[in-house]
């Protein structure tokens, strides 16, 4: 197994390096925020993806006839990660998840009318498939889809889905088929969010973030925007859940924490005593560094798994997000406490110490853990499919 990157993706991590050096915007790429940039829409994020699609770096991995290079998904990793570490938005929904199913599944109707947005970044996606009885169990989604003249009337209500309030297309599974069994009788729909019957209603985060519930009252979605076939919609929910996983989990926001606190440990004293002499403060630097280390060599593996498949890799994706957002959590945890009481000091407040950013952080790890899968369900994933362990136990 070869690790190293190619000469032409290392030209190319560099490129990607260099110009995101050279088009900084601290409005967009701002370290503090780390890379939950995504997750507000301010015209400065919307030009900087615009700006983004200008260079071909939207869909580089689709195929040529979607306007895609048709080159390897690496090259989506090393700009998903040099975004990540300039702390800029991530390439999104639309070009990792929605963009790759429609070419697979959708209609020619949605593939005319979104391929081509979704490469100019000219809209945004929200994802719903949560509900209030289906998180991890998505097969059992409740929201209901009745066959009416011209298209489908749904009612029932979504929970959790991020970016609603500011997304302009809803990528939203629902029940089409009430007497199927469960995984057979979802479907997924495209609706313009700026439907006079969705409600969006906000939801707080313990991180800084805002997510959302949606409410359907008589929602009509036209024929054509039903995507792939009817019945079929857990088994694409799946493939764009792996998607998911590959392509929005990055390295670089722990290696930066983990670089921010060791320079941070450096210089602080505790009692007049420099931290950096206190033994245990340097052993939790050192099994931060290592593990660290591992969730590289695990990035790294994933990426080689994905070079060599052509599919998204399954388990070494699930692997990769258990491992690196229990060690995003640890990190933080770890700082908190090497910083002892002023570690609790928010950001804002005065004395915070490295301006309240591992109390804000350690917060935020709690929506990794959860979203896109939470520890649980990876860890059932790595047991049943690559340990083959039954399914209870
Ligand atoms: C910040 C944030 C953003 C999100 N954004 C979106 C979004 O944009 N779109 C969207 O559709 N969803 C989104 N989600 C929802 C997320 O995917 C779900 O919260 C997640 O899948 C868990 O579902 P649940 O909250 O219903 O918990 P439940 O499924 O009720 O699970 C509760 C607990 O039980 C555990 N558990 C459940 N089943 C099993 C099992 N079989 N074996 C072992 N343990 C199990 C879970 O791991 C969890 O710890 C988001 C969530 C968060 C926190």
């Amino acid at each position: 197994m070869d690790f190293d990157f190619s000469p032409e993706e290392q030209k190319f991590a560099e490129e990607v390096d260099a110009w995101l050096v050279e088009n900084r915007d601290p409005v967009v790429m701002d370290h503090h925020r780390e890379n939950f940039t995504q997750l507000s829409d301010t015209p400065e994020r919307r030009a900087f993806m615009k700006k983004l699609a200008a260079k071909g770096w939207l869909g580089m991995s689709w195929p040529k006839e979607f306007g895609g290079q048709e080159i390897e998904g690496v090259y989506e990793y090393i700009l998903n990660e040099a975004l990540s570490k300039h702390a800029a938005p991530q390439i999104g929904k639309g070009v990792g998840i929605i963009g790759k199913t429609l070419i697979r599944h959708g209609n020619d109707f949605l593939k005319q009318k979104f391929l081509p947005l979704i490469l100019d970044a000219e809209i945004e996606f929200a994802v719903g498939y949560s509900e209030p009885e289906a998180g991890s169990d998505a097969a059992n989604m409740q929201l209901r889809a009745d066959k009416v003249e011209g298209g489908w009337l749904l009612n029932g209500q979504k929970m959790w889905t991020t970016s609603a309030h500011f997304a302009d297309w809803y990528w939203v599974g629902a029940r089409t088929d009430q007497d199927k069994p469960k995984h057979d009788g979802l479907s997924l729909f495209l609706i313009d969010m700026d439907n006079p019957n969705l409600e969006v209603q906000s939801l707080p985060t313990i991180g800084k973030d805002t997510t959302n519930q949606v409410f359907f009252d008589d929602v009509f979605v036209p024929d054509e925007y039903l995507v792939g076939q009817q019945g079929k919609g857990f088994q694409m929910i799946s493939e764009a859940l792996d998607l998911e996983r590959f392509t929005m989990f990055t390295l670089s926001p722990i290696a930066n924490r983990s670089e921010v606190l060791v320079d941070w440990v450096k210089e602080a004293k505790r009692d007049d005593e420099p931290l950096k002499d206190d033994t245990n403060v340097r052993r939790t630097i050192a099994h931060i560094m290592t593990d660290t280390a591992v969730a590289k060599a695990l990035s790294t593996r994933f990426v080689c798994a994905a070079k060599s498949g052509g599919k998204p890799p399954t388990i070494e994706s699930s692997q990769y997000k258990l491992f690196t957002t229990s060690l995003s959590q640890r990190v933080c945890k770890d700082a908190l406490d090497i910083q002892g009481h002023e570690g609790t000091i928010m950001e804002g407040q005065d004395d915070a110490p490295l301006r309240g950013r591992f109390e804000g952080a350690y917060r935020a790890t709690m929506n990794e853990t959860v979203g896109g899968g939470s520890s649980e369900i990876q860890k059932n994933i790595i047991a049943r499919r690559h340990l083959g362990l039954p399914k209870n136990f």
